[in-house]
Parts: structure tokens; C-alpha cells; sequence
């Protein structure tokens, strides 16, 4: 492919991309291809000669897109959204053109100064104070790693680094039951041993007991373990429950532990002031995340890590081999030494493109509108007699069950609920996705696409009403 054919390629994509958002709808929303079916169609061996680019976009439409479960569908209800939007798209094509590698500040010094203000920009937009740093990473699940390693260096100090675990206390770590499985995985590679960590109970609205935590923290310290870190999960992922901040930070004062805050989708709710009370409490926070991919209309993958204490993040993950270091070393940040990758992508461009393309206004006026739509869905399940509510609906997540008349058998229920979501998703116009609450069977419906629109979920709440019934008639 020569430039020219590029150049002709490139405006047939862009109209190809205007086409599948001007028709999203028409896809179903969950892929409903069975497994194999996509491998299937793929030769077994690459071919020897360059194949026409016709013949593999052809290939692209006919094989790949009857595979791909439709995530910018306006009716993508399930798991949390990971949202794009056209200035996100945009982004993303200029950053595949300038190809750059962003590791250090003169690798591309734009790239590290906008990271560097596009995070304060951020920083500024859900209320963090300034003494924040941030830098982008992939994902929450490496964002929390970074903390719990951080965490673990400047406790001892820098001396697991240095000459491993052998010989070091016995650390435990805390998160609630609901807390993010992340956590746990992040625990592990940590080296901290998944039995250490402690996973306290919550309450009726699923945020953790601080009593609790401190009853764990008192008795680990008689059984003789050094507690170390504190995970706070502000909007968990099966019923976005906010943990008490201020009362676990003071826990965390008391007993000095390291505070972490997983806002991994409820921090972009952060940009309006009226839900500023989810973090009460900052100042005793050592790190916090929060997932721009997910609610802020910005492409998969970018990730928002704050960290108080910037020196600590540095000296935890700092290498200097000879062949990277640069005049500049002590005036620009390098942020290779951020975070676990050497290489980074240019991932800054989308935010920035984001931030000035919405205003921190539009984007404020969308997360509004949407838990507003989700407390109308909350609203109307709560009317309806054979409906039931499962949690609190602080965001705009919606937890809820069918529950027909005279069925109170929790594993009929069971049964009742996954088959409603089934034949929901198999009937390609939504997709929702499912968790236990309580051990019950919980259908979660997310109110979070960029293009969402009022008669979406009205459409939605609709088509769960009439396949609900349907399930009923033929049951009864
Ligand atoms: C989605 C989510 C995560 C994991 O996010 P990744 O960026 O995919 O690692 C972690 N914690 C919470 C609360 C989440 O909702």
C-alpha cells in the first residue's frame, strides 16, 4: 500500500465509521455468534503474498462484525459502559498516524506536558485537591497494583524492592466484600498472598462496616500481621455502593494504613458538585482511580491515577539504565518511572480532544441526564408489583429482579431472572449483565452510553416487561 491508496482507504473509513454510528442501532447489541464460529473462517496459515486492502475490508464486515458485541450501541445496558465519542475517535486516528512512543519526556515532550495538564485539568474537574499528581494508566487493575506496590516500598521503605519478602512482617491487606475482584488479582502479583487480604463485610446499602474494618485491624495486630493498605471502593461494581470515606480514613489515620480509592467508574461522577460528598474525606487518601474509559466518553484504554505523594510512586518503580538517560532528566516528568510499562501510548491527545470538544459543562449535562434516567428506571421498578429493587441506586446503575406473585423460592427466582436475561440478550435490542446481591440473582441495568437517549431505556424497561411476562404465561 502506497500513500495515495492510503490516502483513498482512509476517506473510505472515515465513511464506513459515519455509517456504523449513524446505524449502530441496527446491530444487535451482543454478538450473537456461538464459539468457534468466527475462528472457523480464518485460514490456517497467514497468507505468503500482500492481499488486497478491498478484500480485506470485505473479510472485515462478512467475518469480524457479526462478532462484535456492540459496545457504542445506545442500548449497551450491561458490565459498565466503555464509552467513545466522535472528538475520542478523532484522537485515537491521529495518535495511530504519529505512531509515537511516549516513555520518556523527549521521546515526545508534547505527549508528557499535555499528560501533565490534561491530569490537572482532571484533577481539577472532580474536586481532587491540588496536591494530586496525575498519569494516565492502561487500567484500574494497574492503577491499584501501582498503589499496592507503592504502599509496600515506602512502608519498608524501598527494602522488598531491594532484597524481597524474606524476613519482612506479614502484611495484611483490606477492601469490602463488594470490592472489585481487581483487587484481589492485584494482591497476589503483589506478592502479599491472597489470604491476606481481608474482605470486610458491608451494610444494607453494600459499603463497607467501618466498625468492622477496625475489629479486623485490632485483631490482625494481636494475631500478629502488620495491617498496610486500605481499599475504598467508591461505586462497586455490582451495585456502585459508596464506601465511607471519612470514617474508614480516619480508621486508616489511626492505625496508619495506606487509603486507595477505587473510583474506577463512579469518578467521572465527580465532575458534578452535587456528588462531591463521595469523597468526604480526600484528605486522608494516598491514591486514587478513576476510569475516563468507562464514563467519560473517552476510547478504551485510559485510566486516571492520582497519587499524593509522587516521590514515593517514582522511587518505587524508578530505573536508570544508561542508554535512557537525557539532559532533562531533573527538569520533565519521564513517566516510564510512573507506573509498571517502559513504553506508553500517546494516550493523553483523547482526553484533551475529549475535555475541550464536551466543556467540562457537556460532559457534566450527559452524567446528569443519565442517572436521571436511571432514577426514573429505579422509580418505575419500584411502582410495579411484580418487580423488585435489589440496591440503593446512588449513580445510574440500576439493580433490580422480576419477581411474579407468589413465587418467593430463591432458586425459582433464579431461574425466572437468568432466563429473562437470556432471551433479553438473545433478542439482540439490549444487553444487560447480572451479579449476586445478597446471594440473589440481580439484573443490572447501566444507564452510561455516550448516545444514550431518554426513550433508550424506556425502550429497555419495555422489552423487560414484555419478556417477563411472556416468561410468566408460559410457566404459570
Ligand atoms: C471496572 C472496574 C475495575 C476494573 O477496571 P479495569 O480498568 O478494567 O482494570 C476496578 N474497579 C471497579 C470498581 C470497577 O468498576
Amino acid at each position: 500500500m502506497n500513500v495515495e491508496e492510503f490516502a483513498y482507504w482512509a476517506h473510505r473509513l472515515v465513511d464506513w465509521m459515519a455509517e456504523y454510528f449513524k446505524n449502530v442501532e441496527q446491530y444487535p447489541v451482543k454478538s450473537q455468534v456461538k464459539p468457534g464460529d468466527i475462528l472457523r473462517q480464518l485460514p490456517d496459515s497467514p497468507p505468503e503474498k500482500g492481499e488486497p486492502f478491498q478484500q480485506i475490508m470485505d473479510d472485515f464486515e462478512r467475518i469480524i462484525i457479526p462478532g462484535i458485541t456492540h459496545w457504542q450501541h445506545p442500548r449497551f445496558f450491561a458490565y459498565f459502559n466503555a464509552n467513545n465519542s466522535f472528538p475520542s475517535v478523532l484522537a485515537e486516528m491521529l495518535t495511530a498516524t504519529l505512531g509515537a512512543q511516549c516513555m520518556i519526556w523527549q521521546t515526545s515532550p508534547a505527549a508528557t506536558e499535555l499528560e501533565e495538564q490534561v491530569m490537572r485539568w482532571l484533577a481539577g474537574m472532580i474536586g481532587l485537591p491540588p496536591e494530586f499528581d496525575g498519569v494516565i494508566q492502561d487500567t484500574a487493575s494497574t492503577a491499584t497494583l501501582c498503589s499496592l506496590l507503592t504502599a509496600r516500598e515506602k512502608y519498608t521503605d524501598y527494602a522488598i524492592n531491594h532484597s524481597g519478602f524474606y524476613g519482612k512482617p506479614r502484611f495484611t491487606i483490606y477492601c469490602s466484600t463488594e470490592a472489585h475482584s481487581s483487587i484481589e488479582k492485584d494482591v497476589k502479583i503483589a506478592g502479599f498472598g491472597r489470604e491476606n487480604l481481608r474482605k470486610i463485610p458491608v451494610d444494607d446499602s453494600f459499603a463497607m462496616i467501618p466498625e468492622e474494618l477496625e475489629k479486623q485491624i485490632q485483631k490482625d495486630m494481636r494475631d500478629g500481621y502488620t495491617p498496610l493498605a486500605v481499599i475504598v471502593a467508591i461505586g462497586t461494581t455490582g451495585s456502585t455502593a459508596i464506601d465511607p470515606l471519612r470514617a474508614i480514613g480516619e480508621i486508616s489515620k489511626k492505625y496508619n494504613l495506606w487509603v486507595h480509592v477505587d473510583a474506577a467508574y463512579a469518578g467521572t461522577a465527580l465532575v458534578l458538585p452535587e456528588l462531591r460528598w463521595m469523597i468526604d474525606g480526600i484528605e486522608y487518601v494516598d491514591t486514587f482511580v478513576f476510569n475516563p474509559h468507562k464514563w467519560m466518553f473517552t476510547n478504551f484504554d485510559c485510566s486516571a491515577y492520582f497519587v499524593r505523594d509522587k516521590e514515593a510512586l517514582i522511587q518505587t518503580f524508578e530505573i536508570m539504565p544508561e542508554y535512557l538517560k537525557t539532559p532533562e532528566d531533573q527538569r520533565v516528568n519521564n513517566y516510564r518511572d510512573w507506573g509498571i510499562q517502559l513504553g506508553r501510548r500517546f494516550r493523553a491527545l483523547k482526553l484533551w480532544f475529549v475535555i475541550r470538544s464536551f466543556g467540562v459543562r457537556g460532559i457534566q449535562q450527559k452524567v446528569r441526564q443519565h442517572i436521571q434516567w436511571a432514577q426514573e428506571l429505579a422509580e418505575e421498578i419500584d411502582r410495579h408489583p411484580e418487580f423488585e429493587r435489589l440496591a440503593p441506586v446512588p449513580l445510574a446503575t440500576v439493580c433490580f429482579r422480576f419477581k411474579p406473585a407468589g413465587i418467593e423460592d430463591e432458586e425459582t427466582l433464579t431461574q425466572y431472572n437468568s432466563e429473562l436475561l437470556n432471551r433479553l440478550n438473545n433478542s439482540g435490542k439490549v444487553f444487560l449483565t447480572h451479579t449476586k446481591l445478597n446471594g440473589r440473582y440481580t439484573i443490572r441495568f447501566v444507564v452510561g452510553q455516550t448516545q444514550v437517549e431518554k426513550r433508550h431505556v424506556q425502550e429497555g424497561w419495555q422489552l423487560i416487561l414484555e419478556t417477563a411476562e411472556a416468561i410468566k404465561k408460559e410457566r404459570m
